[in-house]
């Protein structure tokens, strides 16, 4: 894409960049937005364009109301404290949660709501009759069971989807023993995307979502939590709290209004290029491709153990190509797909792929 250029020396170098969906910058009419969006202080609750793409979120979403926050970590943490109010909750999450993984402990450290860790499966959900196992029984030895979070898509497991249906019965599970139900819906767009489904259903049992607009949507900043009116009432409190009250919040909900008018409806073709790509690196001495699990828009490529080179290896002379991906451990490569990547910019990186694990006779050495 023409805004994903370097100038190296002098020369333009083309620069196809699949760290995360996160990366994506501003688009000319989003800029634009920014500069005309009519505001007013939303700490005072009186920001027309926060308010818009607020109502819009939560009508998506099929909830009462919406609230922009500054993150997914702050969405996800002011919806747990919001459910865990009370001292003494307990929150089961997932394993390899991004809850439970990369948000510090923050519901922990800042909310004195305690953990209960249930497996993942490699599908990203947890074995239900783990997680009712895992429900706290009524006595004086244990905290008190008062929300189950799941994570829609799972960024651990190659951004799989969570069906309907299963959350649905996790819901039920979550009613019949007076808990409630969080989504981690930080690419939940994509998750609906996949399944043919409005995002309106896919969060149907969920008594509160979180939503990213930074990683997929591509706007610049914030996510939006969604649910009643009374856990959005709390939830503002609390942000005002954690610092996050923003004045002319209008100038970041701009942009996202464009991310949900105008990229929401084009994820699926993300995830035919992530498919285009998991099938080119499945063709590529060295790696492994688990194509059953691309299902939305992340690749994660296994390097083979009788690679020449590591996967931090491969990413480092990948970026002397300008293509940018991540290791995720020694053995694993994680390539996120994202709406400034193009058909063209996919073949471009699969042909570099090739060329940095080519043993070094077969290089073609075109890539520069
Ligand atoms: C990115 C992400 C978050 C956190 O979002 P930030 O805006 O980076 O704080 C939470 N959950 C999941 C699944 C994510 O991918």
């Amino acid at each position: 894409m023409a805004d994903l250029q370097q100038t190296v020396n002098g020369c333009v170098k083309r620069i196809v960049d699949l760290r995360s969906d996160t990366v994506t910058k501003p688009t000319l009419s989003m800029r634009q937005a920014m500069a005309s969006s009519e505001v007013d202080d939303d700490v005072l609750g009186v920001d027309p364009t926060a308010d818009r793409l607020q109502k819009q979120m939560a009508q998506v979403c099929g909830k009462d109301a919406g609230l922009f926050v500054a993150s997914g970590t702050m969405g996800n943490l002011i919806s747990v404290l919001v459910h865990c109010e009370v001292r003494g909750s307990e929150a089961i999450i997932g394993s390899e949660s991004h809850i439970h993984l990369y948000e510090q402990g923050g519901i922990s450290t800042l909310g004195h709501v305690y953990s209960h860790i249930v497996p993942n499966e490699t599908d990203g959900t947890m074995d239900l009759t783990k997680v009712e196992a895992a429900i706290r029984a009524n006595d004086v030895h244990f905290p008190t069971t008062r929300l189950i979070c799941i994570e829609n898509t799972h960024g651990s497991f190659g951004g799989r989807c969570i069906s309907p249906e299963y959350t649905d019965k996790l819901g039920a599970l979550a009613k019949r023993y007076n808990s409630k139900l969080h989504i981690d819906g930080a690419r939940i767009f994509n998750a609906a995307t996949a399944l043919k489904v409005p995002v309106e259903r896919l969060v149907q049992s969920a008594d509160s979502v979180s939503v990213c607009l930074s990683k997929g949507l591509g706007a610049p900043i914030g996510s939006v939590i969604v649910g009643s009116f009374e856990f959005i009432a709390k939830a503002r409190r609390l942000r005002k709290a954690l610092g996050g009250g923003m004045r002319q919040l209008g100038v970041l909900a701009a942009p996202a209004l464009i991310s949900l008018n105008d990229i929401a409806g084009k994820l699926h073709i993300d995830h035919q290029h992530a498919c285009l790509l998991a099938e080119g690196l499945c063709n590529v001495k060295g790696l492994h491709v688990d194509l059953g699990s691309v299902e939305t828009n992340m690749v994660f490529a296994e390097v083979k153990e009788d690679s020449r080179l590591s996967a931090q290896q491969i990413c480092e002379a990948l970026k002397d190509h300008g293509v940018l991906v991540m290791a995720l451990s020694k053995d694993k490569i994680r390539a996120v797909l994202h709406h400034q990547i193009s058909q063209d910019d996919v073949k471009h990186a699969i042909v570099c792929f090739q060329d940095v694990l080519a043993q070094p006779t077969e290089s073609n050495g075109c890539l520069s």
